[in-house]
């Protein structure tokens, strides 16, 4: 019975949003997020991914608390948000990081 109290249901997992701080980690790091749109991702369940494509393959999870967002150096070390996060929020559809990839675009296209 311990325990049992606090396992989330599927219902809370529905609701929960991506536990990440892009305040804390000072916003969208624009070279992170054009490294992250050459990566390669399988979704693997909810709010997580295996990618592939960059110089190691990596586990992201978005949404369990328990484990880190993502098991990369950049990540881990850092604290950074990056890449591989970055690539799920895009599969997940997340509308500040599409944003992010627009203004990238935008950008790319005024240096050209
Ligand atoms: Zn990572």
């Amino acid at each position: 019975m311990v325990g049992e109290h606090c396992r989330m249901t599927e219902a809370d997992e529905i609701r929960a949003r991506p536990a990440i701080d892009f305040q804390a980690a000072g916003g969208v790091d624009r070279s992170r997020l054009e490294r992250s749109l050459g990566l390669h991702g399988e979704r693997v369940g909810y709010g997580r991914y295996h990618f592939t494509g960059g110089s190691e393959p990596h586990w992201v999870d978005l949404y369990t608390a328990a484990f880190p967002r993502c098991d990369c150096a950049d990540h881990l070390w850092r604290d950074a948000i990056c890449k591989h996060i970055l690539a799920a929020l895009i599969r997940e559809g997340n509308e500040m990081i599409l944003g992010e990839v627009g203004r990238l675009v935008a950008g790319l296209r005024s240096a050209a």
